[in-house]
């Protein structure tokens, strides 16, 4: 992502982000204030101290997913990037239009979130995709949370509690007089601060609206979370005999966003289906409000997590003062592309393209670089003379194609034979191959074959090979285009340059937790690894269960070119 001219905004939070976010978890990967925005990008998995989120959603009664086969019980990362509006607009009254609204909640949106908490989680409604209180439909776990489909892990309640967001303990001294802190941000751009948890905390006796908001200095309009003793008598929609009581841990916003959305630029994703957030299915770069998204030029407070940049330099540019000669405003060489459709000089068709592992065009071809390159691109600066250039815009990135690398090893086993017919052998085999290069075991493509040297050697000694110990291990690992440029060279490095001892060491750890420590498997030779590019067609008809792993593993891939764009 390229950076805009503007001047960061520099009120309350804007200038130690770090401090109002929770950073010290791994999650929220990156957070700035733009000229209008608060941005922040995280994975969307919490980290509590209770466990993973695995751990938690273990204690959901009735979890999300239809019928018991289905239900999701885990959390995968995410790429969720969060704008909230710095200048809040609050309505004046009546409540917002929403194009896609909950069953009873007209105000509010029926998929996706409402807000974000400072753990980078997503806040979505009290209540459930069909308009219930998520409490009597049992689905949410000790912080009021699960996960739905697409296993995003969100809040669905007020996430207090001694091993949840916040607790009691972040009230300071007993009995606690300051306002509750903040624990989140709503998409209106209204702050959303803790519960009220004894009588006497600033604010505590101005009543909350509907929408769970209320004003006093010098906080203006925001949230709290609140509690609700209520009863019910039917539990996920269906009656039951007799009256239940409970408590609704309720989040804020509550039934509706006190501030004016339709003042919000890009507020819905370009399908209107919910607000603009996630970006996991299909990319940061198709979003409708990537201009709203990108950090300013030259800033200098954001927060970062280690190994993220957020990009401050602007793209490209140039002035020419006082020359007639046209400059070149290019930050530096766009490093691939196509190659022209004539022959070379040797009277060979020209190579389709160039650049991303493959070598330059040879002489007589002409190489025309990508509309776009990672690195700035060669955009034109000024060309007037005696003028000052404008500034140059850093080229959207093209797709890129998918690294495909094929490498073989030559393994020693105990029995090759044996080895032929044992798939869990040859998914551990194929597991250490992905640990080492950094990918999803579903990423590596694993084919063994019995080493048949067909020597001059006597008949006998080939028959002994024949019977032998010595397999080869050819494998194709496949790194999509959408996982970034930075992610497929690292695998391409890995697959390359790691030592053989190496790739030995990881198979025989896989190897072991499969087989047990008796079945080794040693890595005697591996050759050299060629890559290719290639776009990858999705098979048509896959099964759910495929599509999901495909999703997990492209969720999981998502986190690493999150670390690639920004
Ligand atoms: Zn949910
Ligand atoms: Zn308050």
């Amino acid at each position: 992502m390229s950076c805009k001219t503007c001047t960061p905004a520099t009120t309350g939070f804007c200038t130690n982000l770090a401090a109002t976010l929770k950073t010290s978890n791994v999650h929220v990967k990156a957070a700035w204030c733009n000229d209008e925005f608060l941005i922040i990008a995280a994975d969307g998995n919490p980290q509590f101290s209770g466990g993973s989120a695995t751990e938690y959603l273990k204690g959901i009664p009735l979890p999300p997913g239809g019928d018991t086969a289905c239900r999701v019980r885990t959390a995968a990362n995410q790429l969720n990037v969060y704008k909230i509006p710095l200048s809040p607009t609050k309505l004046a009254s009546g409540s917002n239009s929403v194009p896609n609204p909950l069953p009873n909640h007209p105000a509010l949106p029926a998929a996706g979130a409402i807000g974000v908490a400072i753990d980078g989680v997503p806040i979505f409604p009290n209540y459930n995709n069909r308009g219930i209180y998520t409490w009597t439909s049992c689905e949410v776990d000790r912080c009021n949370s699960h996960s739905g489909k697409g296993e995003d892990y969100h809040y669905h309640g007020d996430p207090y509690g001694a091993k949840c967001l916040y607790s009691e303990a972040d009230y300071g001294n007993s009995p606690a007089t300051a306002h509750p802190s903040v624990i989140g941000f709503a998409f209106d751009g209204f702050t959303i601060y803790g519960r009220y948890t004894q009588a006497g905390q600033e604010g505590q006796g101005i009543a909350l609206d509907v929408c769970g908001g209320h004003t006093h200095a010098p906080y203006g309009y925001h949230y709290h979370p609140e509690l609700e003793t209520a009863t019910t008598t039917k539990l996920d929609g269906t009656s039951v005999s007799g009256t239940i009581s409970y408590t609704a841990y309720k989040i804020s916003p509550m039934t509706c966003w006190g501030g004016d959305i339709s003042k919000v630029a890009n507020f819905w994703n370009s399908r209107s289906s919910q607000v603009n957030y996630d970006s996991t299915k299909d990319g940061l770069s198709s979003r409708n409000d990537l201009t709203q998204l990108k950090p300013c030029c030259n800033m200098t407070k954001f927060y970062a997590a280690s190994g993220i940049t957020p990009s401050t330099v602007a793209g490209s540019g140039s002035t020419t003062g006082g020359g007639s000669t046209k400059v070149s405003g290019s930050t530096g060489p766009c490093s691939y592309g196509t190659c022209g459709s004539g022959n070379d000089e040797a009277g060979k068709k020209c190579p389709p393209d160039f650049g991303n592992g493959k070598p330059n065009c040879p002489k007589g071809c002409t190489a025309v670089p990508s509309a776009g390159c990672s690195s700035g691109g060669t955009t034109t600066g000024g060309t007037t003379s005696g003028s000052t250039g404008t500034t140059g815009t850093t080229p959207t990135k093209p797709a890129l194609k998918d690294l495909v690398l094929k490498g073989a090893l030559t393994l020693t086993v105990a029995d090759a034979d044996a080895l032929l017919n044992d798939t869990v052998a040859q998914n551990a085999i194929r597991d250490g191959i992905a640990k080492t290069l950094t990918v999803q075991a579903s990423q590596v493509l694993l084919k063994i074959t019995k080493v048949r040297r067909l020597t001059a050697e006597p008949r006998r000694y080939q028959e002994r090979n024949l019977a032998g110990t010595s397999v080869t291990a050819d494998y194709t690992v496949t790194v999509p285009g959408t996982a970034g440029a930075a992610l497929q060279a690292t695998v391409k490095n890995l697959a390359t340059n790691t030592a053989a001892s190496v790739l030995n060491s990881k198979i025989q750890a896989e190897v072991t937790k499969a087989k047990g420590a008796d079945y080794t498997v040693t890595v005697a030779s591996k050759s050299a690894v060629t890559s290719s590019y290639t776009t990858a067609v999705a098979p048509a008809g896959a099964s759910s269960a495929m599509r999901r792993s495909r999703m997990a593993a492209a969720t999981s891939m998502l986190v690493s070119m999150m670390l690639a764009l920004f």
